[in-house]
């Protein structure tokens, strides 16, 4: 099976076993709009308390929050969303489909580098070059699609930086991009599209305001800066860590829960002193790198891209993008934001953001560097690489193929299931003492519906990373046999050693202390 191929079975797999619901399916869905199922939540809540503690626990200066999602609508005015948070949006007027126009001419590139890649490893086949070599790297770069993707990337930045929507529309017309559902090149002009959803506050007309719903999670920390760093009493530099629901009224909204109108972000704002934002920006950038690779991610589906256009708060911003089975795609965002947030929320609310730096007795706004991931699309990172087929032996000396969800093990929904082997004989008794004993510290499962085959598949499927199998030998020797679900590996342990082997195998230590 191709990586490539793999996304219609991970959107099955995640429906078939409870990990996401499309949204009200009943009603036939809601666009972009997903539930996290029993599975889901489990997971997701672990990539969570994966993220709080790296980022708040071990950071002594570094503490939490939990702002509400409607603020005072002036915050975002302030912050430039307002007048700046678009995406220019062009529609085919045969199949009346809306694209982004920014998207459609980065998937072009995308396509020429493809070609280019696709063109080299030939050539290189043909020549004996071994790939990353000198003269494989010269073609990787001078081939006729590599040059015409670095043109139309030129072409591509020129237009984005000067907000030239008349030359965005020209760029897709003279590539010849054509509508996926159509085939049409009948393109509307180019427009902006504002993202935020819109909602009030009050019951009467006259004395309801306009809201929004928070479009990211960052301004919440913004607006309680002085609040917290008082209470906190902390200095220069430190960070304020938040997840929470952010909502965007996306205008392509596909690809799963890539690009959701509801999603949750895990945002870090880290204030510093201003002309260090270089150097703290290289700290986060390595942190949050290594903090993907802790988790079990493998080195190749990682990649920096940095940004074609900065945002207008931004002196910096690099992504950490993953490689998902439709592509490179961002991941997590880290911008150097210098001072524009506190400036401008200082500015509309006429209330002084500043700092007093006790060393040089100065007063001044902060510099922030930011670290900003994405709850769900982590989630889809991590369904996408742990999801595999394998070939395993099974009882009547053939093979099976078993589909098996490799998530780290602090990740994964069930840490142990356990199991009877049969449902008789006093077996189910002393696999539910087990059970009681791991449940305080572990989700685990008791599970004794049908053959330990089956059961073994279906733990498989869901990445249960133990399963301990209580037989009639226990009656006699109180010891179960503990299977790995990577190695397939069955170890015979004493019922007593069961809970330190599985909590030596979960530790947030070694996961932490990297
Ligand atoms: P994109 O370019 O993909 O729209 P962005 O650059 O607008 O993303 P940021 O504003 O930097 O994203 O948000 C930080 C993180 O929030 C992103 O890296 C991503 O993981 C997540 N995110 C942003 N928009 C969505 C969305 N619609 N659905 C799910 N996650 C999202």
């Amino acid at each position: 099976m191709n990586y490539d191929e793999l996304f219609p079975k991970i959107t099955s797999h995640a429906k078939e076993y409870g990990f996401v619901f499309p949204s009200s399916e009943i009603y036939d869905g809601l666009g972009a709009v997903y539930d996290y199922a029993q599975l889901g939540v489990e997971l997701k809540n672990n990539i969570k308390t994966a993220w709080w503690k790296a980022m708040v626990q071990m950071h002594e200066n570094i503490v939490g929050l939990d702002a509400a999602i409607l603020m005072h609508p002036t915050t975002w005015k302030a912050s430039g969303h307002v007048d700046a948070f678009s995406d220019p949006l062009i529609d085919n007027k045969d199949s009346k489909k809306r694209y982004r126009a920014d998207v459609l001419i980065e998937d072009q590139i995308a396509k020429y580098e493809s070609k280019s890649l696709k063109d080299t490893n030939k050539r290189a086949k043909k020549e004996g070059w071994e790939a990353g070599s000198e003269e494989y790297n010269k073609y990787l770069q001078g081939n006729r699609n590599a040059k015409k993707a670095q043109e139309l990337h030129q072409q591509f930045e020129v237009a984005l930086n000067s907000d030239d929507l008349d030359q965005l529309r020209n760029i897709i017309v003279e590539q010849g991009i054509a509508c996926e559902v159509s085939g049409s090149k009948n393109w509307s002009e180019v427009r902006q599209f504002n993202l935020m959803f819109k909602t009030q506050l009050g019951a009467t007309a006259d004395s309801s305001m306009d809201l929004y719903l928070r479009p990211e999670t960052a301004q919440g920390i913004f607006v309680n800066y002085l609040n917290v760093q008082k209470t906190s009493r902390q200095k220069l530099p430190f960070g304020i860590a938040q997840i929470g629901k952010a909502f965007r009224n996306e205008i392509v909204a596909r690809q799963f829960i890539f690009r959701m109108r509801e999603f949750e972000q895990m945002e870090m704002q880290f204030f510093i002193k201003p002309g260090t934002q270089k150097q703290w920006f290289e700290y986060w950038k390595e942190y949050r790198m290594n903090w993907h690779k802790a988790l079990g991610i493998k080195e190749e589906f990682l990649q920096w891209h940095e940004h074609e256009k900065l945002a207008h708060y931004a002196d910096g911003a690099e992504d950490i993008q993953f490689k998902f089975p439709f592509g490179f795609k961002e991941l997590e965002g880290i911008h150097s934001r210098t001072d524009f947030d506190l400036s401008s929320h200082e500015e509309f609310s006429g209330k002084k953001l500043r700092y007093f730096d006790p060393e040089t007795q100065e007063s001044y706004v902060p510099y922030v560097v930011e670290t900003s991931v994405g709850l769900d699309r982590t989630f889809l990172a991590h369904m996408s690489h742990a999801y595999q087929e394998e070939e395993v032996p099974n009882a009547k000396g053939g093979t099976d193929t078993r589909v098996v969800m490799k998530f780290h093990p602090l990740l994964a929904p069930y840490k142990a299931a356990v199991f009877p082997l049969v449902k008789k004989d006093g077996l189910p008794e002393i696999a539910m003492e087990i059970f009681k004993e791991l449940k305080f510290e572990h989700n685990v499962m008791y599970d004794e519906k049908d053959s330990v085959g089956r059961r073994y598949r279906r733990h498989d499927a869901i990445g249960t990373p133990f399963c301990i199998t209580v037989d009639h030998d226990t009656k006699e020797d109180n010891a179960v046999t503990v299977r790995d679900r990577d190695t397939l590996e069955q170890v015979r342990m004493p019922i007593s050693e069961v809970r330190s082997y599985i909590s030596k195998k979960l530790s947030w230590r070694d996961l932490l202390d990297w």
